[in-house]
């Protein structure tokens, strides 16, 4: 039995936790502050692969009993801050997490000291309002001249308005995919009751209807969220149908057209067509226009995954590349990456502010029919105020410079990309759209022999060669990372001019707005003398 006054004891260490002093706080955000400087200016990138000798820090599972104090807490953390990944690196480009404005982690401060809840208007007060204006913000940016001079007065009219949202926050890509096919579904088969009774019922009316199943359509470079949002949904994730590529990696229009006429013949009823703006691994923008009159002409919901390139809008230079967009049914978008926003910030707009209503739920106590709470659209309940992260890289980089961002990285890719085709080691594989591209290491004499092959039409050739490329590819990444230099990651690609069997490839991703030309220069010339080596 513990007596009242260890009791006692324990409430006011507790309680102090809350209450420290102006000195208490000031040494310690000093240690954390020395912590993070060290960590960037480290040189080295541990802990990019698993390490037997990094999870020495982390074996015990025994729950700390007392509070440490300050000092001995940041002596356990030193290890996990110097040894995580230096994203801000100018060579750190395999992947879309990059460097972040600096008054960024300054808001995120913020948002932890008012700890808001989104969920409601009673707990996130005046930032309701604020999430639903910078929706409305990008909303118009990528719909607003569907409504021509209507415009002002439609923003006016929506964006605020309880049983409506121009879209809705969440922690990334993936749930927002989650959220827009969700409201695809419900939408599609609301009139058999599927929040209510469930997909089984749904399916079985639908079935009555001479259906046979739902079916989703995607190109083969769609992100694997969508085949999570189709098991998730009950889809099933073989329902979700990957549509083949053409040499830009965009979908093959002649491919979905076929698609298309089989689920027609197989009675499947098609759910949703997906565009992607921006593949994840090669960075292709699908014809958005065309995928657009596919969906019209089967009266099905058009969702664009733009995730990594919807960012692209704030271009004037780019973003033509995304015509079509302002036809879609709803757009996902992915505030970490290329909004510079800290990770955990997604959303999905939608064209029709009504179309939310398929997946609204209530709740008595909060969350009321006449509410405008956002908690009534999100899939998530209790939710950060992440709105007010984008809400400040909006107004503090604004509209010019997200676009000269933008245009920084794209000059940069295409920079790269010239560099790579005039040099004798390395081969472009992709033409960049926006700012991925990807190559591989293909020296002489097997450049040669390859296009020999090739010319003959010699196809065993072709796959022996290239599978000796994608082998000496795949070391130079591995030992690349391994001597912890420039970082760029890997995929797989199949390419239809070198037959059925996919070939390794080096993948850049260019948004850190510290990478330079000279950079990229320097990982090549790292990748040669590992080359040498092997
Ligand atoms: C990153 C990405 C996603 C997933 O987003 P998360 O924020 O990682 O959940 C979805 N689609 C595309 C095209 C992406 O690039």
């Amino acid at each position: 039995m513990m007596d009242d006054k260890v009791t006692q004891q324990h409430w006011l260490k507790a309680l102090a936790a809350f209450e420290l002093s102006q000195e208490e706080l000031a040494e310690f955000e000093q240690q954390l502050s020395a912590l993070s400087a060290q960590h960037l200016q480290a040189e080295l990138r541990p802990g990019l692969s698993n390490n037997s000798k990094v999870e020495q820090y982390f074996y015990s599972s025994d729950l700390p009993e007392q509070a440490k104090s300050f000092n001995q807490y940041s002596a356990l953390l030193q290890p996990s801050v110097l040894g995580s990944v230096n994203t801000t690196r100018p060579d750190f480009v395999g992947h879309m997490t990059s460097a972040l404005p600096s008054f960024m982690p300054l808001m995120q401060k913020l948002m932890a000291a008012l700890n808001q809840n989104n969920v409601k208007l009673e707990t996130s007060g005046y930032f309701t309002d604020l999430e639903r204006q910078v929706l409305a913000i990008l909303h118009r940016t990528f719909y607003g001249s569907e409504y021509g001079e209507q415009a002002e007065s439609f923003y006016q009219k929506t964006m605020h308005q309880p049983k409506q949202a121009l879209g809705v926050f969440c922690s990334g890509g993936t749930l927002a995919n989650i959220m827009a096919l969700w409201v695809a579904r419900n939408r599609l088969l609301s009139a058999y009751g599927v929040a209510e009774k469930g997909l089984m019922a749904a399916l079985m009316s639908l079935g009555e209807e001479g259906y046979q199943g739902l079916a989703v359509l995607v190109s083969e470079r769609g992100h694997y969220s969508l085949s999570k949002a189709a098991d998730v949904l009950g889809i099933g994730r073989d329902n979700l149908v990957a549509v083949a590529v053409d040499d830009q990696h965009c979908i093959d229009l002649k491919d979905l057209e076929t698609k298309l006429a089989t689920l027609k013949a197989k009675r499947i009823k098609v759910m949703a067509i997906v565009g992607v703006a921006g593949a994840t691994e090669t960075g292709s923008i699908d014809d958005l226009k065309a995928l657009a009159d596919f969906a019209q002409g089967i009266d099905c919901h058009f969702h664009v995954d733009g995730a990594w390139g919807g960012a692209a809008i704030f271009s004037q230079r780019h973003r033509h590349k995304l015509k079509g967009i302002e036809r879609a049914d709803s757009i996902t978008l992915d505030a970490h990456k290329q909004l510079y926003v800290p990770m955990g910030a997604g959303m999905v707009l939608f064209k029709d502010p009504e179309r939310v209503n398929a997946i609204k739920h209530h709740a008595s106590y909060i969350i009321r029919s006449d509410s405008k709470d956002l908690g009534a659209y999100t899939l998530e309940g209790s939710r950060p105020a992440v709105s007010l992260l984008l809400h400040a890289g909006l107004h503090l980089i604004g509209r010019e410079g997200y676009g000269a961002l933008i245009d920084h990285s794209v000059h940069l890719a295409q920079e790269f990309a010239r560099i790579i085709r005039s040099s004798r080691d390395f081969e472009l594989i992709l033409e960049p759209r926006l700012n991925i591209l990807s190559y591989r290491y293909c020296p002489e004499p097997y450049r040669s022999e390859l296009n020999k092959a090739l010319a003959a039409g010699d196809a065993e050739s072709v796959v022996s060669i290239n599978r000796l490329l994608s082998e000496k590819t795949i070391a130079i990444q591995v030992a690349q990372a391994a001597a912890q230099k420039g970082f760029v990651s890997r995929t797989q690609l199949h390419l239809p001019h070198y037959g059925d069997a996919p070939i390794h490839v080096f993948r850049v991703v260019l948004a850190n707005p510290y990478t330079q030309v000279c950079h990229l220069q320097q990982i090549l010339e790292e990748q040669r003398l590992i080359a040498r080596a092997l």
